[in-house]
């Protein structure tokens, strides 16, 4: 796996797992299943648990261990039994898949339970989280456990802004998340990260204060004020307007450019110094000079062409290029000068490819004129 793709430094996030094992140790809540973890009732609990409160599941989940104490006794009975005793959660669905797995582990499987997430994926109404789940809480497999809550707390900790129901949000957190997992203890590692999402990390009221986590977060409320941004889902963001100028200095025949912070929108890439207009304003007719300039430092020499749209995930940008000159004696307090042609070299976004091929263009028109 490639470091770069971390966002957060290894020994950080080293040291961040051992800070979220402790605070678990000391502040996981008492729940019953946690105490003797089985295959059956850790089992029972998750398919209970999809989509369910835990002071309503809890009732069901003593209620089934009661009635059907192990996945013989399950298998043995009928399911409109099953049915009956689910009555109330829902998603009936999910009591008959518990019922045709039980008949197939205690039929077809001897009563021997899967004995790894692979093979848990072939039971009925097991999916991915939950076979990563059971086969790391009690079989002790090194394998990351992602539901709703570890999206959640990882997107924010590496400070994802793609779609988490997106590849390309969703990947860097698996990838993150496997790497991430503790070898020695991967159950209590995938618990604790389920538990700071449901007691910390919590979707609307994050407490980033209390979170064993903030010290290494690129989404630290306190620091960065992302956490509300955080995580973004492509089905349900509203697409918002931004309207975006790129400041084009020269001097001679070298242009002004700057690497964008690791963090955020094209992270490490590299463009014209920009800004942003604020409070969802539109471009004002003509802009103040780019931040660390006064007026008397550049002069103005009008837009480049017309503004244009570009389209992110989940923001509409309209573009615009400022042209400015000034002299080499000018420090840029971030960035540096470089000559046209190194700067062409640079990683930039495709939104300043545009600008880039209308230069090409009129320069090849103003040679050959
Ligand atoms: S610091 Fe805040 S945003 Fe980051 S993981 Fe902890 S609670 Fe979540």
């Amino acid at each position: 796996m490639q470091e770069k793709s971390l966002r957060i430094p290894k020994k950080d996030w080293i040291e961040g797992r051992r800070r979220l094992l402790e605070w678990f140790d000391v502040h996981q809540r008492p729940l019953p299943w946690r105490e003797n973890p089985t295959p059956y009732a850790t089992w029972l609990c998750e398919i209970i648990m999809q989509q369910t409160r835990i002071e309503q599941g809890l009732r069901y989940w003593y209620d089934f261990l009661t009635l059907w104490p192990d996945v013989d006794a399950l298998a043995a009975s009928s399911l409109d039994d099953v049915l009956k005793a689910w009555q109330g959660l829902g998603y009936y669905s999910r009591a008959r898949n518990l019922h045709r797995a039980a008949q197939l582990i205690a039929h077809e499987r001897d009563g021997q339970f899967p004995t790894s997430a692979k093979e848990w994926k072939n039971i009925p109404g097991v999916g991915p989280y939950t076979a990563a789940a059971i086969a790391s809480i009690c079989q002790g497999e090194c394998v990351a456990a992602i539901d709703g809550n570890v999206l959640r707390v990882i997107s924010r900790l590496l400070g994802v802004q793609e779609p988490i129901d997106r590849p390309a949000g969703r990947n860097q957190i698996e990838t993150f998340s496997e790497e991430w997992l503790s070898e020695i203890k991967p159950g209590t590692h995938n618990e604790a990260v389920m538990e700071l999402g449901a007691t910390v990390c919590t979707p609307r009221a994050p407490q980033c204060p209390a979170c064993p986590l903030s010290d290494i977060c690129r989404s630290d409320q306190a620091n960065t004020g992302l956490t509300p941004l955080i995580p973004t889902k492509a089905g349900k963001v509203k697409v918002q307007d931004v309207h975006l100028t790129f400041h084009v200095v020269t001097s001679g025949q070298n242009v002004w450019m700057r690497q964008r912070p690791e963090n955020g929108v094209w992270g490490g890439l590299w463009e014209f110094p920009s800004h942003v207009e604020q409070d969802g304003k539109k471009h004002t007719t003509a802009p103040l000079p780019p931040k660390g300039m006064e007026e008397g430092d550049v002069s103005s020499h009008g837009a480049w062409g017309h503004s244009f749209e570009h389209i992110l995930s989940h923001r509409r940008l309209t573009c615009r290029f400022w042209i400015w000159k000034t002299d080499m004696n000018f420090k840029p307090f971030e960035g540096r000068w470089l000559s046209w042609k190194d700067a062409k070299k640079l990683a930039i976004p495709r939104a300043l490819d545009r600008f880039w091929l209308d230069l090409e263009k009129s320069q090849s028109t103003n040679m050959s004129s």
